[in-house]
Formats: structure tokens, C-alpha cells, sequence
């Protein structure tokens, strides 16, 4: 499933063809995604401005010069791939590649820059919704996420402040979008094993009994905010489904130091420590017992 990094790996690449163009043909093959879409779907976004691609989450923020805003999620399998237009060249890819995937294009954006963007969701898990921009801040969808990793406000305080007195262990915390938006599985693994703390650690346990943050909320947070920010610089992680909306593949799980690597060497230096696959919440955490406590 995306996490943070491949949300904004896409938000980049849909940026420079949908800033500033507006939607010329909004073409709806199969409306049953996660949700159904709205009837007025196409209506309210055809011949509609796009004044800027935000992020929030693992949300894509579509914001139009109408006031409304076309939020999207990824889900489990969804895609966005832009053909970029003006020749015969770019139309014969679209046509080759869409013969591959079409059965999958459940929406496709014709952009008045000529480029055409698709959504590919072979599970049909993304999901699609029009909200007023004025209504954002009630959106049930947005309204229980916690604070955005990589935002400014983000600190050992905060993160302290949200774990205190939590029986959970340090893993589950993190994975609460509540608590934190947009970490999942990999990431959580990745930036525990950078803060050197074990994901079995309780939560309350980087607070102290006032919620103040101590050395290990300071070095979490480092850790959360180092491992992200290296994940977006190499395009994200491409397990099974996520690739840039270039096509290209996302780098970063070459870059793992424990996720998915049980019983590898653990890479801290002068650590002798071996990866280790354990199962939390029913799913794995890969850590290494000897350098995170
Ligand atoms: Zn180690």
C-alpha cells in the first residue's frame, strides 16, 4: 500500500502537467471505486482550472479556481499515469500502453495541456471525492489525521504529547494516523531501526509522566522525518504496485536497512545484530533485537 513517500513521489509528477491547465474531457469508465463516485463527478470538474496539487496524508489535493477540491486516494493498488501529448509519438504510447492496462483506467483526465492522466486501480480500493475547499477542515476523510510528518509544527513534543500514558508499543502508535499521518508498515519499520528503538518498546515510554519528550522522542522524530525525506528523493518504494506517474519505478526499497530483510546483517555500523521478522497488530515488523531497544 503507498504510504507518505509514494503519495508525494505522484504528487510531483502530477504537478507540471496539472497546475494551470484545466480539465477538458473528464472521461469515467467505472465510477465503483472504493466509494461510488458522485453522479456530478465529470460536471463539476470539466472545463475547471487546477490552481495547485497539495498533499495531505497519503491524500492527493486537487485544488480548482471553481473553489472545490478533487481529493484522492490511492487505496491499495491505485496509479495515476500521465501520456503527455502534442505528437504522434506520445499518442502511440498512450494507445500501446492503455491496451495493456485499460481494463484497469477506471478515470481519465484529458488536461487542456494536452496531457491525458490516468488512474489504474486494479482493486478498486483508491477512492475519489469532490469537496468544497471551504469544507475541508470538516472532511471526515482529513479531519481525525494527526500532524503531517514533514510539516514544520512536527516535533519531539508533539509526537510525545500524542504517545503519552499509551499502553500500545511504539509500532502501533506510529502506525495511528491519529497519533501521525501517513507512516505505514515499511516506513514505521524503517525509522524505528534509524532511532534505534525497538517497535515492541511501549509508547508512553518516549514521554515523560508531564508528556514532556525526551532523548528517544528526539531521536524518533529525526528518524521519521530522515527516512521520509530520503524515500521522496529516490521516487518512493516500488513493492508491487507503485511506480512514478512517468512510469518510472520508485528506488527506495533498494535502500531498506530492515524491512523485508530478515535474517540479513543489520546495517548499523558495529552492530552484529541480525534481522528479525516478528508479527504485531498481524502484520510484520522487521527489526533488529540488537541495536534498537
Ligand atoms: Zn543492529
Amino acid at each position: 500500500m503507498p504510504e507518505l513517500p509514494e503519495v508525494e513521489t505522484v504528487r510531483r509528477g502530477l504537478a507540471p502537467v496539472m497546475e494551470g491547465a484545466c480539465f477538458a474531457k473528464v472521461d469515467v469508465r467505472r465510477g465503483d471505486l472504493r466509494w461510488p463516485l458522485p453522479k456530478d463527478f465529470a460536471r463539476r470538474l470539466k472545463g475547471r482550472t487546477v490552481t495547485s496539487v497539495g498533499r495531505r496524508a497519503k491524500y492527493l489535493l486537487i485544488d480548482l479556481a471553481s473553489g472545490d477540491v478533487l481529493l484522492m486516494h490511492l487505496g491499495m493498488s491505485g496509479s495515476f499515469h500521465v501520456f503527455r501529448g502534442g505528437g504522434d509519438k506520445a499518442l502511440g504510447r498512450y494507445h500501446h500502453e492503455r491496451a495493456r492496462h485499460a481494463s484497469h483506467d477506471h478515470v481519465v483526465f484529458h488536461m487542456s495541456s494536452s496531457a491525458i492522466v490516468t488512474f489504474n486501480d486494479p482493486r478498486r480500493f483508491g477512492s475519489m471525492k469532490i469537496v468544497a475547499r471551504e469544507k475541508l477542515d470538516a472532511e471526515p476523510l482529513l479531519r481525525s489525521l494527526g500532524p503531517e510528518p514533514l510539516g514544520n509544527v512536527f516535533d519531539a513534543a508533539m509526537l510525545a504529547a500524542a504517545c503519552m500514558g499509551k499502553k500500545t508499543s511504539l509500532k502501533a502508535a506510529l502506525l495511528d494516523q491519529r497519533v501521525v499521518a501517513g507512516l505505514g508498515n515499511i516506513y514505521v519499520c524503517e525509522a524505528l531501526h534509524r532511532a534505534r528503538l525497538s517497535p515492541k518498546r511501549m509508547a508512553s515510554t518516549i514521554a515523560g509522566r508531564s508528556g514532556a519528550p525526551n532523548e528517544r522522542a528526539e531521536r524518533l522524530v529525526e528518524g521519521i522525518k530522515a527516512v521520509l525525506y530520503d524515500a521522496i528523493e529516490a521516487g518512493g518504494s516500488s513493492l508491487r504496485d507503485h511506480k512514478r506517474p512517468d512510469g518510472e519505478l520508485g528506488m527506495f526499497q533498494h535502500r531498506f536497512r530492515v524491512y523485508d530483510r530478515e535474517d540479513q546483517k543489520c546495517p548499523t555500523t558495529g552492530c552484529r545484530g541480525v534481522v528479525k521478522r516478528i508479527v504485531q497488530n498481524g502484520r510484520s515488523t522487521f527489526y533488529c533485537p540488537v541495536c534498537q531497544k
